[in-house]
């Protein structure tokens, strides 16, 4: 099996650079613009959308014969994603252009990455921090995505084709259960919990709360620094997020490879809805509805794949009402779970979470094993994996 890991690096262009790549932006939106207008919007070929308008584009916006294919496919694939979300392609934004093996290429030797401007190849300084140049080391990567980023600077996303470790089987199940009070609890009694996590996402919500007031009363000059800060700190708190979901899926995995385990978690769809559930109060519903289980899934689904752990999904139905020694259905009140046949009683995320292990197992030793669920990765804008 193969996965596409997406490698963000800074580019450092000399300041003749840095105008080329924004006419390159520049260009590459307005074609993605004009072609977006002038063929039908229920066309999604990139192949009819290019044979309709390729000579536009190179004539009008003097871009490069491959740069121009791009323009076609990125019109093409934006409106594949909007239709299956019932919305239209609007417009295209000079922010990023991409680029096939032909415009370029990475060099290791001087970590630098060749592109086609407007006006030729250029060779471009990369940062590279540890991470980056262990994925990039010996690669050969064929696509590429160049970025004009909210602050202000040009990065280059580098797709790297990589093949995944076999994976392990075996009858072991870690079992996961998702964000009722705790972000992650596992079968195993390991848990992410809610305090320390809950304190710092609590004060990201009163500081922003108390700055979107001023952002919308406050005199004109604190109504501007409000948004900026606000601004500033919705990156601070998605960074918050990723970091601890690739910390949780970090440990989940490695936990899962010590004892060659397949990890269970919960299928998805609908977890607002069931986390909401009554009775909670504003304050959890806050906290569990804010949270980016999807992110956290996803992390699990890829470093799953890169280390040969088998992720599984299973029906969530049931999982926090049966009793796990008994499959009886108990009673759940608040935090704390209470079978009333065999008598067990403890926390219900842990009931939860060995209810989604049983469930795993039973998927793991079914003959066949068809029922094994994988899901696709694709990247979107910033480079980061979603299911
Ligand atoms: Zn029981």
């Amino acid at each position: 099996m193969e996965q596409v890991l997406t490698v963000v690096c800074k580019l450092n262009p000399t300041p003749k650079q840095s105008e080329e790549i924004e006419l390159v932006l520049k260009a590459f939106a307005d074609a993605c613009n004009h072609a977006n207008q002038q063929v039908k919007p229920q066309i999604t070929s990139k192949t009819t959308i290019q044979n309709m308008v390729y000579k536009d584009l190179r004539a009008l916006f003097g871009l490069s014969a491959n740069l121009a294919v791009r323009a076609c496919a990125r019109v093409g694939a934006n409106r594949k994603t909007a239709k299956q979300k019932d919305q239209q392609v609007l417009t295209f934004k000079p922010t990023s252009a991409d680029y096939d093996a032909r415009i370029f290429s990475f060099r290791e030797k001087d970590w630098t990455v060749s592109l086609t401007l407007m006006n030729g190849r250029e060779h471009i300084k990369i940062d590279a921090g540890n991470y980056q140049r262990g994925k990039l080391k010996g690669g050969k990567p064929t696509s590429a995505q160049l970025c004009k980023h909210r602050d202000g600077n040009y990065y280059i996303h580098i797709q790297i084709k990589e093949v995944a470790t076999a994976l392990i089987k075996s009858n072991n199940v870690i079992g996961v259960d998702f964000g009722r009070r705790d972000i992650a609890v596992t079968s195993n009694g390991d848990k992410w919990d809610g305090q320390q996590i809950n304190d710092v996402r609590d004060k990201f919500f009163r500081v922003r709360s108390s700055l979107q007031k001023k952002a919308t009363k406050g005199t004109r000059s604190t109504r501007r620094r409000a948004r900026k800060i606000l601004q500033r700190l919705s990156g601070s708190e998605r960074r918050f997020q990723q970091w601890l979901n690739h910390k949780i899926s970090k440990s989940i995995i490695q936990d899962a490879l010590k004892i060659d385990a397949v990890v269970a978690i919960e299928n998805l769809t609908g977890i607002r809805e069931r986390t909401n559930q009554q009775p909670r109060n504003k304050t959890e519903r806050r906290r569990s509805n804010s949270w980016s289980f999807y992110q956290l899934r996803s992390f699990l689904e890829y470093k799953g794949i890169q280390f040969g752990v088998e992720v599984i999904a299973v029906p969530p139905a049931y999982t926090s009402q049966t009793c796990h020694c008994c499959l009886h259905i108990g009673l759940r009140s608040d935090k704390r779970f209470k079978c009333g046949n065999c008598g067990w009683s403890g926390d219900a995320d842990l009931n939860g979470a060995k209810n989604i292990a049983a469930l795993g197992a039973a998927f793991v030793n079914q003959p066949g094993g068809t029922n094994r669920l994988y899901c696709n990765l694709s990247t979107d804008s910033s480079g980061l994996l979603k299911a």
